[in-house]
């Protein structure tokens, strides 16, 4: 028997913040989500490496996490020695979770504009569906007119076919708009600016107690 839609979501979270947590909670209200499993990123060594190490990064969910039942951590990427390809991650999640499971993966406006240059991007439509909320900044329409077709021809119609079906629909949810970005809370904090309206306090707390973040 599978359970209620089952949804993912992954990123570098360096740190997390709460323009990964809000829009994420509106999300899960919207679409009967009862369990988001955040999914921490291991960088590959030629992208710019996180400043906070994976064991960081790691606590700073924990803290953020505490007390909320809807977010739960899977470690798995950072157990491992190299970085995984998002579609290898689903696929081992699809392998465990059975072909019926409805499952999600969350992302941010900007994201699914660049989805269609991610590794095996269809395989990972293939294994779940895309659960996109909204960033201030980026634009609603793909980069040109051949990925709008595509996006068009997998939006899903309402909340209830994310539900009756495993995979395979992009769902645009109409979540909050915070202009917060981890990019800029590292700058803020390497100026000394305080950044306690972005993150949850349990993270500032950590980032102070672990001097994160300064030069
Ligand atoms: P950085 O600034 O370091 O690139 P980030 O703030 O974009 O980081 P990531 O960990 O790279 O955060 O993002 C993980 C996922 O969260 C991505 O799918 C991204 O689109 C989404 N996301 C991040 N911030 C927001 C936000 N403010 N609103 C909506 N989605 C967001």
């Amino acid at each position: 028997m599978a359970k209620p839609l089952l949804a993912y979501y992954g990123g570098t979270f360096d740190p997390i913040h709460f323009g990964h947590i809000k829009p994420v909670e509106a999300l899960a209200r919207q679409v009967g989500l009862q369990k988001v499993v955040i999914i921490p990123n291991n960088v590959p060594p030629h992208r710019p490496q996180p400043e906070a190490s994976s064991a960081q990064r790691k606590a700073m969910i924990e803290a953020a996490i505490h007390n909320n039942a809807l977010f739960e951590l899977d470690d798995r990427e950072l157990q491992r020695a190299m970085p995984s390809w998002t579609a290898d991650t689903m696929e081992a999640l699809r392998n465990e979770q059975g072909a019926a499971q409805p499952l999600g993966f969350i992302i941010g406006q900007d994201s699914l504009l660049a989805f269609r240059t991610w590794h095996r991007y269809a395989d990972i439509l293939a294994c779940c569906h895309l659960l996109v909320c909204r960033r201030p900044g980026y634009p609603l329409t793909m980069p040109d007119a051949e990925q709008q077709r595509w996006l068009e021809q997998h939006l899903a119609a309402d909340a209830g076919e994310l539900h009756a079906l495993p995979a395979g629909k992009i769902f645009l949810a109409d979540t909050p708009l915070l202009a917060i970005s981890a990019t800029d809370i590292r700058q803020r904090l390497e100026n000394g600016q305080p950044c306690d309206d972005l993150v949850p306090g349990p993270v500032m707390g950590y980032i102070t107690r672990h001097g994160l973040y300064r030069d």
